[in-house]
């Protein structure tokens, strides 16, 4: 095919595009024009612009580098170095999971808890690309947000975020969940662990994010436990745990909650209806209670 104009040349990569990684044509059109975009340095309006012209007239290797890398399945937010989540534009890199949209979920849920003007202590376990707690900071300029990761270039990563985004409201420790969280409670501990189980099927389609921040275990359960059983010991009376767990965790991450003493226990499903978020309140009654006795089955 002889292709006599820049946008000949991509609408041919979009469909080579669409048929390698599996995506609709028009979705793989986009995505060539938004690297291209990225990798010509030009806006869209001057891309539209060149794409009558002839492909000979530019250097198109920066965009043959992107677009290679793209035909190897590797995530659309690794190589333009960024996503939107929320209102917000997340820097990101392959150390910290790419924040998808059921997360925005749990930050909507989390503000909720924060009171606007009251000082509010929140705590972010695992906070990755600082997606959750940086967006909390923002949301809520009174709270003071600490974020944890075990990983020290995630922590890089979500300090330049907090920068670029203007978040002063928000610190950063390197932590093993609890490990190196001392005396302090806080009113809100959120957190998006890793919760996809060993063996699950979809990991290989993921192969281009940290293990580490998706994998949890054998049963995908290993992180939810620790965090739901150490969370009453860093929460004020009254403060909230709120969690996102797998589509098919619900029941498991619920009865953990109830194990641990929270009450008000309560769920809610992602945009697409999947069970995926879960959180409670820690009483005193419920901290001092006793492991919960199972309820007889009614008949
Ligand atoms: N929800 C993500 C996925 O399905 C996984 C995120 C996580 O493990 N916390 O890819």
């Amino acid at each position: 095919m002889s292709l006599f104009t820049l946008g000949a040349r991509l609408a041919a990569d979009a469909r080579r595009l669409a048929a390698t990684i599996k995506i609709p044509r028009g979705e793989a059109m986009r995505e060539i024009r938004r690297l291209a975009c990225h990798a010509l340095k030009v806006t869209p309006a001057q891309l539209i612009v060149r794409e009558r012209e002839s492909p000979g007239r530019f250097d198109l290797s920066p965009y043959g580098i992107v677009f290679d890398r793209r035909l190897k399945g590797e995530p659309m937010a690794y190589i333009l170095g960024e996503i939107g989540f929320r209102e917000y534009v997340f820097r990101v890199t392959p150390d910290v999971l790419i924040p998808r949209p059921e997360t925005e979920l749990l930050v909507e849920e989390a503000l909720r808890f924060v009171d606007g003007t009251a000082p509010r202590k929140v705590l972010d376990l695992g906070t990755g690309s600082g997606c959750i707690g940086v967006s909390i900071a923002l949301g809520r300029p009174s709270a003071a947000v600490l974020g944890t990761d075990a990983s020290a270039e995630a922590i890089a990563v979500a300090q330049e975020n907090a920068l670029l985004l203007g978040a002063p409201n928000i610190a950063f420790a390197q932590s093993d969940w609890f490990s190196a969280i001392d005396g302090v409670r806080f009113d809100l501990i959120v957190s998006n662990p890793p919760y996809i189980a060993a063996e699950d099927p979809h990991l290989p389609g993921l192969a281009f994010e940290p293990a580490g921040a998706l994998v949890g275990g054998a049963d995908g359960l290993s992180c939810l436990r620790t965090i739901i059983a150490n969370a009453p010991g860093h929460l004020e009376i009254g403060g909230v745990l709120i969690v996102e767990h797998g589509f098919d965790q619900q029941a498991a991450v619920k009865e953990l909650f109830l194990q641990a003493g929270f009450s008000a226990v309560e769920t809610r499903a992602d945009l697409s209806e999947r069970p995926r978020i879960v959180f409670g309140t820690l009483e005193q009654k419920a901290a001092a209670k006793p492991k919960r006795k199972k309820a007889v089955a009614s008949v």
